[in-house]
């Protein structure tokens, strides 16, 4: 199990997407499957300033996939940034509130400002799959204050509130990769969509 979608079929490894293409990253797992009450829920914490249900699903994140988590032997929890104007407009990003409150359970410390979000990505249309994650990649950077050498050999949560295709956490993956960070794992509160 690459990426922690559900699989049907018990004699295959991995789910279509994983056996379709490679991912960045080692690992991913979420709490919920993306659907029913979650969707909603998901929503509201997003888009509705319902920052509280963050502290929530961290909780029960750190309950449920606690053993999981230990086993990263991470160095650093990494919220997928927003761009500065998104943040700037919903007021917060989601996936921070979220790695906050897994940070305090935890005790791993949540490193907010090292990867950032410069461009707003939208789907584009006409471009191959290799060049929309290209384009996605390009999107993310590191903070160079916050330099590689604190990155490089390190054990890291890329923390997001969805994983869908994994596209998002795949380009952020390889900007890190890139700046020498060694083991890669993913944890959502829902997968699917
Ligand atoms: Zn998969």
């Amino acid at each position: 199990m690459k990426c922690g979608k559900p699989i049907e079929n018990k004699r295959v490894e991995y789910c279509y997407d994983c056996s379709r293409r490679r991912h960045n990253y080692e690992q991913a797992r979420a709490l919920f499957s993306y659907q029913g009450s979650v969707r909603g829920a998901l929503y509201r914490f997003k888009m509705s300033n319902r920052r509280e249900y963050g502290v929530f699903f961290g909780k029960e994140i750190c309950k449920i996939l606690g053993f999981w988590i230990r086993n990263c032997r991470a160095d650093y929890l990494i919220p997928i940034p927003l761009t500065k104007e998104k943040e700037r407009v919903r007021g917060y990003n989601q996936a921070q509130i979220l790695a906050r409150a897994i940070s305090r359970q935890t005790g791993i410390p949540c490193k907010e400002n090292m990867l950032v979000k410069h461009t707003e990505t939208q789907a584009q249309k006409g471009l191959d799959a290799r060049q929309r994650q290209k384009n996605l990649e390009q999107a993310f950077g590191i903070r160079t204050q916050c330099g590689d050498f604190v990155l490089a050999g390190k054990r890291v949560i890329l923390v997001d509130d969805i994983y869908t295709t994994g596209a998002t956490v795949d380009a952020a993956a390889a900007v890190l990769r890139k700046a020498g960070v060694w083991k890669i794992y993913v944890l959502t509160v829902a997968i699917g969509g």
